[in-house]
């Protein structure tokens, strides 16, 4: 219960007008220690209630804060303007009860009227920040009194470049104050440097952590015996999964721009984004593309990076990614904040072993599907033993042949290990080409 967290009453006022009943996980672990001052370093996704966690510990501490001074006291930081704008409503969602107010400083909005705008004194800002750091050299942004600052999806910001202007925006708020780091992922070096560089001795929140958290989506794999077949293949995918949108993600720009061409030429409404647009392209790619109530954006990782591109139906891996992080970031597009997402990957016989690697690395397995309007001739492995067991899967020693009951009752793995590599060749698929996913 949110009460239990010693919010303000008009907080928890708030709460209630917006049907908040329970805190999330990340709530419940974040909000008491953030209202006690202390620095955090969370993992958690969005769809997680991550905002919230943020948003209610910094107006808990102004509705507490007597002092009136002429400058922001909360500081928040995004990659993305669309991810401001976001942050923004929600802070006037859970601040409409009392008189604090926050203000959006992001690119492409006129620098003056924005200037002008800081200059009514708002509470907390939400910024991108190259616009902040823009808005501090010409004086009109003062840090000076800043008590909280946040960087929300801090690993998107680093993969956006922003390592360095944040480094330069954090030194520009005081010492001491709260510094909160939100990340869908953890491990980068790049990370590691800005962790020690703007928190101190942060406490770590590990949760809802991407590997664990795609529950929502269902994930497929379509095998295909090459690049003309995985073609045939996304036509009749895109034509026959019903309206919505897509993105389809592509490893190479040549082969984005090669699947731009082959799906106009099927009339359907194609964008794409690749690093050799340029920044306006892009933009208005992304514009068109989110304005429309279905369509295809073809894409490769890199252009997609930092992309906010919410109510996606779902993801096509054209190539399989080169990582299980790469493929999460994909398929974490879909199924966003609680609606069911669909991510299909087409995998070719030379990507099949990437593809049971990132299944371990996931520790899930995916559907196997096979597209009966689009026949061809792989299938998934076809060494397969009997028993079900892949070749190469070791004797028994006892010299036993591995006989039914071993194949129907295959070996738990022990507490605290990682199961071993899902068995290939379970694949029996149905008459409408969907196998069920089995699971182990
Ligand atoms: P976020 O991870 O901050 O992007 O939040 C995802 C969605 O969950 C947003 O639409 C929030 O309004 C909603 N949300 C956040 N916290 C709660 C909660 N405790 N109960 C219900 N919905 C919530």
């Amino acid at each position: 219960m949110f009460s239990e967290l010693q919010l303000h009453e008009r907080l928890l006022k708030a709460l209630d007008e917006l049907s908040f009943k329970q805190p999330t996980q990340v709530q419940q672990e974040a909000i008491p220690a953030a209202i006690a001052g202390q620095d955090l370093y969370v993992i958690a996704q969005t769809g997680s209630g991550k905002t919230a966690a943020f948003v209610l510990p910094i107006l808990q501490r102004l509705l507490h804060d007597d002092s009136k001074p002429m400058a922001p006291r909360g500081l928040i930081l995004v990659p993305t303007r669309e991810l401001a704008r976001q942050v923004l409503k929600d802070i006037a969602a859970l601040a409409q009860f009392t008189f604090l107010k926050a203000e959006q400083v992001t690119g492409g909005e006129d620098f003056k009227v924005q200037a002008a705008r800081l200059r009514k004194n708002p509470d907390i800002v939400v910024a991108t920040p190259g616009r902040a750091l823009e808005q501090l050299t010409a004086g009109n942004l003062d840090l000076s009194v800043v008590q909280t600052l946040v960087l929300d999806e801090a690993d998107r910001m680093l993969d956006m470049g922003f390592a360095e202007d944040v480094g330069t925006l954090a030194d520009a708020c005081p010492q001491p104050r709260q510094t909160l780091l939100f990340s869908a992922t953890k491990g980068s070096r790049g990370l590691q440097r800005m962790i020690d560089q703007v928190l101190r001795e942060p406490l770590n929140l590990e949760l809802n952590s991407v590997r664990d958290d795609t529950p929502a989506i269902t994930q497929q794999v379509v095998p295909a015996d090459d690049n003309t077949h995985k073609e045939a293949t996304l036509i009749w995918l895109l034509q026959n999964q019903g309206e919505g949108k897509t993105i389809v993600f592509t490893n190479t720009r040549v082969m984005a721009d090669r699947l731009n061409g082959v799906l106009r030429a099927k009339d359907l409404r194609v964008y794409v984004l690749h690093g050799e647009k340029d920044q306006k392209e892009r933009n208005l790619a992304v514009e068109r593309f989110k304005q429309g109530a279905s369509g295809v954006l073809v894409a490769t990782d890199v252009a997609a990076r930092g992309l906010d591109i919410a109510e996606l139906d779902r993801v096509i891996n054209f190539d399989m990614p080169r990582s299980g992080d790469d493929y999460l970031h994909r398929v974490g597009r879909t199924g966003r904040a609680g609606a069911e997402g669909l991510a299909i990957s087409l995998v070719s016989p030379h990507e099949w072993n990437l593809m049971s690697s990132i299944e371990r690395y996931l520790r899930r397995q995916f559907e196997r599907r096979l597209v009966a309007e689009v026949p061809g001739s792989f299938k998934g492995p076809k060494k397969v033993k009997s028993s079900g067991k892949p070749v190469g899967a070791k004797k028994k020693k006892d010299g036993k042949k591995d006989g039914k009951k071993a194949a129907a009752k295959p070996k738990k793995p022990k507490a605290g290990k990682r199961p071993s590599r899902p068995p290939v060749g379970q694949v029996v698929t149905s008459s409408d080409g969907l196998t069920p996913p089995k699971r182990r």
